[in-house]
C-alpha cells in the first residue's frame, strides 16, 4: 500500500488516473470473488440441508406419512435452517416430499457497488418408489398377493402342508442347509431383482430355518420387543423377502419367479420338522435398493432423490 500511495501522492495526471481506475477495478474484482465465493458456499450448505431434510423425511412416507413434515423440519434445523427459513409439503398420494429454503445473505464487498445483499432459492425433492431390486433378501419365497398392514402370513410353511415338496425356502447362491441358513440369518449378500427366476430349496429345512430365525429374533434387543405394530428400523426381525409366482414342476424342478417385494416382521416361528413353520406381520416399509415406478406396488419402497 506505501507503494501505490507513493504513486499516488508522488504521480500527477495520466498515471494517478489509471491507478484510481485499477482500484475501482480491483475492488470490483475483489466483490465479485469473495461475494461469489461466500454465496456458493452458503447455497452448497443450503442444499445440503434440504437434500438431508427431504430424504429423512421420506423415510417416514411408508409407515408414518403424518411424521414426515416434522421429521424435515428437524434436519433441516440440525443442518443449520432456522424454521422460517424451510417449508416443506407433501403430494397427495404421500409419495413424496418437497422442500425449499430461502435465505437472505449480507454482501461484504459488493456493498461498495450498492449491493447490500442478495436472496438464495433453494428446492429439493425426495421421492419413494416400489423395490425393484434389492441385496440382503431372506430366502423365503412368499406368493405375491395384495396383504393388507398387520396381516399375519406365513412365511415358510410346514412340510405337511406344501405342494409338490416345496414348502418355501429359496436356494440362492448356492445349495444345501449352510448356505440357506446363513442367507436366513444375515440376507443374501448378492442381489434379488425383479423377474429374476430362482432355484427352489426342496425340503423342509427345518432345522437350518429354525436356526436362522431364532438368531433374527434373539438378535431384537429393542424394548419393549418390537412387533408388527410397534418396531425399530433395521431390526433383524424385519424381513425383506421376494414375492412371485411358482411355475410348476416337481420338487426341485420348481422355480419361483420374483415379481416384487415385501416386507414382514418374523413373529413366529414354531415346530420342528413338518410342524416348522415361519409366520411373519406384513408392515409398509422403506428400505436401501433400487426403486422404480415401473414396480408393483407391495408396499416395500426405497427412496430417491428427484433430479
Ligand atoms: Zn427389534
Amino acid at each position: 500500500m506505501a507503494v501505490i500511495r507513493k504513486f499516488l501522492l508522488d504521480e500527477e495526471g495520466a498515471v494517478s488516473v489509471l491507478l484510481a481506475a485499477a482500484m475501482v477495478a480491483l475492488t470490483g474484482f475483489a466483490a465479485l470473488v469473495t461475494d461469489a465465493g461466500f454465496m456458493y458456499l452458503t447455497r452448497a450448505r443450503m442444499v445440503n440441508a434440504v437434500d438431508s431434510a427431504v430424504l429423512a423425511g421420506a423415510q417416514e412416507l411408508a409407515g408414518n406419512p403424518e411424521n414426515a413434515l416434522n421429521v424435515a423440519v428437524s434436519y433441516a434445523e440440525m443442518n443449520g435452517l432456522s424454521d422460517d427459513e424451510v417449508s416443506f409439503s407433501l403430494d397427495d398420494g404421500n409419495t413424496s416430499i418437497t422442500g425449499t429454503a430461502s435465505r437472505r445473505v449480507d454482501l461484504f464487498f459488493a456493498r461498495i457497488l450498492g449491493i447490500e445483499n442478495a436472496v438464495l432459492d433453494v428446492y429439493s425433492k425426495a421421492r419413494i418408489a416400489p423395490l425393484v431390486a434389492a441385496k440382503g433378501v431372506v430366502p423365503f419365497g412368499v406368493l405375491e398377493a395384495d396383504y393388507t398392514l398387520g396381516e399375519e402370513v406365513i412365511l415358510k410353511q410346514g412340510g405337511g402342508e406344501g405342494s409338490c415338496g416345496w414348502f418355501g425356502a429359496l436356494r440362492l447362491g448356492g445349495n444345501g442347509g449352510n448356505v440357506y441358513r446363513d442367507n436366513v440369518k444375515y440376507g443374501y449378500s448378492g442381489t434379488i431383482e425383479i423377474g429374476d427366476v430362482i432355484d427352489v430349496e426342496p425340503g423342509n429345512m427345518s432345522g437350518p430355518t429354525s436356526d436362522g430365525v431364532a438368531y433374527r429374533v434373539g438378535r431384537c434387543d429393542h424394548v419393549p420387543e418390537c412387533s408388527g405394530n410397534s418396531y425399530v428400523e433395521g431390526c433383524p426381525r424385519i424381513c425383506i423377502v421376494p414375492l412371485g409366482v411358482v411355475h410348476e414342476g416337481v420338487g426341485s424342478q420348481q422355480r419361483f419367479e420374483v415379481t416384487g417385494f415385501a416386507a414382514f416382521l418374523i413373529g413366529e416361528y414354531v415346530g420342528s420338522g413338518n410342524e416348522n413353520k415361519v409366520k411373519g406381520t406384513f408392515i409398509k416399509y422403506i428400505t436401501s435398493g433400487t426403486a422404480d415406478d415401473k414396480g408393483t406396488d407391495f408396499g416395500l419402497y426405497a427412496v430417491q432423490l428427484c433430479e
